[in-house]
């Protein structure tokens, strides 16, 4: 079944909608054919929606640019990206007060101070893991120095992805959560031990927080779309959302039936 099909007849169990976007609404610069058709039915209905997205290196504004581009209507303000939780996090505790160290290419930061030198690391309250292009061997090893010396210091990763599926060269990338994980291990195995600070899906700060743009208390109400089990629908169902899969990404039908636990989705879809 399709997810239009199931709201036409379901909707009134639902208040809002928060939307994966790769593998959920596009592919890369393509949109999943139905995606379009079913925000104007949102839109019509005045039912809210988010964009929810874990991509923490591209702006509000560029996300919702390229899911213009692929014919997928999306203002800025409607992206919530795994960025978004991050000036007032930042706020609580105190990390605002110095400068972060960015590594690679990071979107909206909500005006916190960065510093992109390498000279200038040790200086930095803590390290904000991006993605993109960048000389990965030469700051992996400025950041092992840094964290040796430094273990208390937040090392913040908004994007907890291991991979992401790279739709122009057809194979993966490795998303920040997997970088830090591999500096993480390097760290271990040097005899210092250090926890990576998450912020996007799964993680609840990111479902919290749209919660609180939507103004609703009952979370059962909000369905959670997204193409993974590991990081959408787990995130949906850890933060009392109701899951909804669709197969149109990087999950089987099988993936889907065998799925346990906090990875099981409520719901399955064809597409959307
Ligand atoms: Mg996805």
């Amino acid at each position: 079944m399709k997810l239009i099909d199931f709201w036409r007849e379901e909707s009134v169990r639902f208040d809002a909608i928060l939307f994966d976007i790769d593998g959920t609404l596009v592919y890369g610069p393509q949109p999943i054919p139905g995606a379009a058709e079913f925000l104007a039915l949102l839109r019509r209905d005045g039912t809210p929606f988010f964009f929810l997205t874990n991509d923490g290196d591209h702006t509000r504004r560029q996300k919702s640019g390229f899911l213009n581009r692929a014919g997928i209507e999306a203002a800025e303000s409607e992206v919530i990206s795994c960025l978004s939780v991050l000036p007032e996090l930042a706020r609580r505790r105190g990390w605002d007060r110095g400068t972060l160290f960015q590594v690679g290419r990071v979107g909206d930061t909500g005006g916190l101070k960065l510093e992109r030198d390498l000279a200038g690391l040790e200086q930095c309250c803590g390290v904000l893991m991006g993605e993109g292009n960048y000389d990965w061997r030469t700051s992996w090893e400025a950041l092992t120095g840094f964290f040796r010396r430094h273990p208390d210091r937040p090392f913040i990763v908004p994007n907890p992805d291991t991979c992401w599926p790279n739709a122009v060269t057809g194979g993966i990338g490795i998303g920040a959560g997997g970088q830090a994980r591999c500096i993480r291990l390097l760290l271990h195995e040097m005899g210092t031990d250090i926890e990576p600070i998450y912020l996007g899906k799964p993680c609840t700060a990111i479902y919290d927080f749209a919660a609180e743009q939507l103004g609703m208390a009952e979370r059962s109400r909000i369905l959670c779309i997204g193409d993974s089990l590991a990081s959408d629908i787990r995130g949906a169902n850890n933060s009392g959302m109701y899951s909804g899969l669709v197969l149109t990404g990087i999950t089987s039908r099988e993936q889907a039936e065998q799925a346990r636990g906090e990875y099981r989705p409520r719901l399955v879809f064809e597409s959307v």
